[in-house]
């Protein structure tokens, strides 16, 4: 007997007691499909004085796209050589061209269509995901990102990380729960795909505080939810509170914990993109 056929959760054929992101696209697409990670270079207006100086605490030097394409390069240069650099793992798929770095909807309208429909024309790409701030949407953008969705399978990716204000304003997110909100719903009310980021282990923050947190997102039915572990970069101001002390990493059993109590509190139908995550070594 297979194992798809015993398993007692329906929206798995491994076992898993969620839905993982590798299944869900396997049923859409009937074959693997990757993520090819692209820079735009647009930066980031928590970094540039727009919203804040310095970006959140844990952010790094390349904008959290450290495994993007170099923003030197054209969409499709850079398309091309992360793309070889995946296939080592993965042959045969295709693709979903995921704008990462930075805050991709930080730009012109006329712009970043453009950019976007330039990656949909990528030999393999099947779909596009695009990370933002969800208090860098407008009416304008969201009804672009709306018509590009009746093209192709889009996601957009919204950092949020926690619902706690008081936690937002320890690492300098710049934005407060009721801003999250309002971009949310552009998106939302216009039906468009969106995964939500969370991070367990901020500082001051308990396993509770992280169960709320996943809680109150469920309660949105999102398409889709990635849950990062924090860590600690190099030349990151969260290295400097690390330093000095400040910040205390989880352990691995403590999270492991948080993770399955996560998971109980989020709809069994979001996707769970991640459950933990890596930066460069
Ligand atoms: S919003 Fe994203 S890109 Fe901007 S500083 Fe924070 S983590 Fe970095």
């Amino acid at each position: 007997m297979k194992q798809s056929e015993i398993n007692p959760f329906e929206l798995s054929d491994d076992n898993k007691r969620y839905q993982t992101y590798n299944y869900y696209l396997r049923r859409r697409f009937g074959k693997k499909v990757f993520k090819v990670s692209l820079n735009l270079g647009l930066g980031c207006p928590n970094r540039d004085g727009t919203k804040g100086f310095g970006g959140c605490i844990y952010c790094s030097e390349k904008l959290s796209g450290d495994f993007a394409g170099d923003p030197c390069d054209s969409i499709e240069r850079q398309y091309e050589a992360v793309r070889a650099s995946m296939e080592n793992k993965w042959q045969g798929g295709c693709c979903i061209a995921y704008f990462q770095a930075g805050t991709n909807t930080y730009a012109d309208c006329g712009f970043l269509e453009d950019a976007f429909k330039r990656a949909l024309r990528l030999d393999g790409v099947v779909g596009l995901s695009i990370a933002t701030r969800a208090d860098c949407l407008d009416a304008q953008k969201a009804d672009m990102l709306s018509r590009l969705a009746t093209k192709t399978y889009l996601v957009v990716e919204l950092g949020l990380q926690t619902v706690f204000d008081e936690t937002a304003a320890v690492i300098n997110r710049c934005h407060s729960y009721e801003d999250f909100i309002r971009g949310y719903s552009l998106l939302a009310d216009r039906g468009i795909n969106i995964c939500v980021h969370l991070i367990d282990g901020l500082p001051g923050e308990t396993g509770d505080m992280m169960i709320r947190s996943a809680r109150q997102v469920g309660l949105l039915r999102p398409h889709a939810v990635k849950l990062h572990l924090l860590h600690v970069l190099k030349e990151t101001k969260l290295y400097e509170m690390y330093k000095r002390g400040e910040v205390r990493p989880l352990e691995l059993d403590e999270y492991v914990d948080i993770i399955c109590r996560q998971l109980e509190v989020l709809p069994k139908e979001t996707i769970i993109e991640r459950i933990t995550g890596d930066g460069r070594a």
